[in-house]
C-alpha cells in the first residue's frame, strides 16, 4: 500500500467550501487504496495577518513570540480539515508539528528541521487513520515551538515524504503546475510536464514561488518525487524529479525574477581591508543570506564592493556593515530598486552562447544589467526594478520558451 503525502497550500483552504473540496480529495485519494499524510498552510493570507497584528504592537518582536503566534496559523487549518473529513465518515487525526515528529533547530523564525521522527506518523496510518500534519512548524530541542520560513509547509511536506518514504509528495496550490516564466506576467507561458531537482532548485531559489527552495533541496536529497498540480482541477501538474540531462537540445528551460532584492555597494574600500571576509562573515553571523556578488578592480589603491540580498534584511545588514565599518573612510550606498532576472536550464551546460543571447535580448530592449551572476545552469541580470518585467517577456521570447 504506497503513501502519499498531500501539501495543501493556503490559498487551497481559504474557505470552508475549499476544505471541504479538499477532504473529498483526501477522502478519494484512500479509496484508491493509498494511505494519506496531508500537510497544510495556514488558511489564505492568514501568515501575513498574524505578522501585521505583531508589527503593531512591536517593531521588533521577540522571534520565539514571533514562533509561538505564526504556528497557530496552521494549527486552525488541521482542526478545520480533521472536522471536514471526519464528516465524510474517514477516520483522521490532526497532529501539530511537534506531535509529528518535526525536530528543528534553534533558529525561531528560519529553522532548520533536523530530525522527522515518525513513529506518530506510522501508528496512525497503521490504524488507517488519514493523518493532517501543520505546516511550517516544528519544536526544537529545547522544546520550543518554531516556524521554518515563509512557504516552509512545502519543506514539511517533503521531509515527511522522504521520512516515510512515501511513493510521491503532490503539492497542491493555486497554479497548475510549473511555468516557463509566471503565467501571470508572461501570458503564453507554457506548463513543464517534467523538471529536473537541479533546475528546479535554481527557479524555485531565483523567484519561481510556486516551492520553496528548501523543499526542493530535500527531495533531491532523499529522491522524493514531487507532484506540483492544482488543487482545484484532476489535471497532472508538473513533475519533479531526476530527469537524465543526455543530450538536451533546449538550453533554457524557464525564466524566473525576484524583486525583492537591493544591492549595497561599498565604495572606496582600500584595498588592505579585506572586505569580502569582513563583511561576509559579519552578515553569514547574523543569518544574511547575500546573493550576487562584484568585486570591481582596485583602482588608486581602492575597491568598491557590491552585492545583494533579500529586501526585507536590508536594514539590519545595514546595521551590521555600519557596525564595522565604524569610523572607516569608505561608504555604504544601497539602491532597492532593483530586481533579479534569470533564465535556468540543465542545457545550458552543454549549449554555449546562452549567455550571450541573454545579454542581447536585454540590450535591444535598451535594459541596463548592474550585476551577472551565473551556475552551471542559470544566468541571472540584476536590472533596474521598472524594467523587471519587460526583461522577462524579453528573455522569454528570445529563447522561444512560448507555448
Ligand atoms: N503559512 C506559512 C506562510 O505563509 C507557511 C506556508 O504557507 O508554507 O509562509
Ligand atoms: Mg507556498
Amino acid at each position: 500500500m504506497a503513501i502519499i503525502v498531500q501539501k495543501f497550500g493556503g490559498s487551497s483552504i481559504a474557505d470552508t467550501e475549499k476544505i471541504m473540496a479538499v477532504a473529498k480529495r483526501i477522502v478519494s485519494t484512500v479509496k484508491e487504496g493509498n494511505k494519506v499524510v496531508a500537510v497544510v498552510s495556514a488558511q489564505g493570507k492568514t501568515t501575513d495577518i498574524l505578522i501585521e497584528q505583531a508589527r503593531a504592537i512591536s517593531k521588533n518582536p521577540p522571534k520565539r513570540e514571533m514562533d509561538m503566534l505564526l504556528a497557530t496559523g496552521e494549527q486552525v487549518s488541521i482542526a478545520l480539515l480533521a472536522m471536514a473529513i471526519d464528516s465524510l465518515e474517514q477516520p483522521v487525526v490532526s497532529l501539530t508539528g511537534a506531535q509529528g515528529g518535526i525536530v528543528t533547530d534553534t533558529h525561531h523564525t528560519k529553522a532548520r528541521i533536523r530530525a522527522v521522527d515518525c513513529a506518530r506518523i506510522k501508528s496512525e496510518l497503521g490504524l488507517w487513520n488519514v493523518v493532517i500534519v501543520a505546516g511550517f512548524q516544528g519544536v526544537s530541542k529545547s522544546n520550543d515551538i518554531t516556524t521554518l520560513g515563509r512557504g516552509g509547509s512545502d519543506t514539511t511536506a517533503v521531509a515527511i515524504a522522504a521520512a516515510l518514504g512515501a511513493e510521491m509528495c503532490e503539492i497542491y496550490t493555486d497554479v497548475d503546475g510549473v511555468y516557463s516564466a509566471d503565467p501571470r506576467k508572461v501570458p503564453n507561458a507554457r506548463k513543464l510536464e517534467e523538471v529536473g531537482y537541479g533546475e528546479m532548485l535554481e527557479l524555485a531559489s531565483l523567484g519561481a514561488g510556486v516551492l520553496q527552495p528548501r523543499a526542493v533541496e530535500v527531495a533531491a536529497g532523499h529522491g522524493v518525487p514531487i507532484h506540483v498540480r492544482s488543487s482545484f482541477s484532476y489535471d497532472k501538474g508538473t513533475m519533479i524529479r531526476e530527469v537524465s540531462s543526455v543530450e538536451r537540445k533546449i538550453s533554457v528551460t524557464g525564466v524566473a525574477a525576484d524583486d525583492n532584492c537591493a544591492k549595497i555597494t561599498l565604495v572606496g574600500v582600500p584595498s588592505e581591508v579585506n572586505i569580502l571576509t569582513l563583511v561576509f562573515s559579519a552578515l553569514a553571523k547574523q543569518s544574511i543570506n547575500v546573493d550576487m556578488i562584484v568585486q570591481a578592480g582596485t583602482r588608486n589603491s581602492v575597491t568598491d564592493l557590491s552585492f545583494t540580498i533579500a529586501r526585507a534584511e536590508l536594514d539590519s545588514a545595514l546595521e551590521t556593515i555600519n557596525n564595522i565599518r565604524k569610523d572607516s573612510d569608505w561608504k555604504i550606498v544601497c539602491d532597492e530598486n532593483v530586481a533579479k532576472v534569470s533564465i535556468v536550464g540543465a542545457g545550458m551546460m552543454t549549449n554555449p552562447g546562452v549567455a550571450a543571447k541573454m545579454f542581447s535580448a536585454l540590450e535591444e530592449s535598451n535594459i541596463p544589467v548592474y550585476v551577472v551572476s551565473t551556475s552551471e545552469i542559470k544566468v541571472s541580470c540584476l536590472v533596474p526594478l521598472e524594467n523587471y518585467e519587460e526583461a522577462v517577456l524579453v528573455c522569454h521570447k528570445k529563447f522561444e520558451l512560448e507555448q
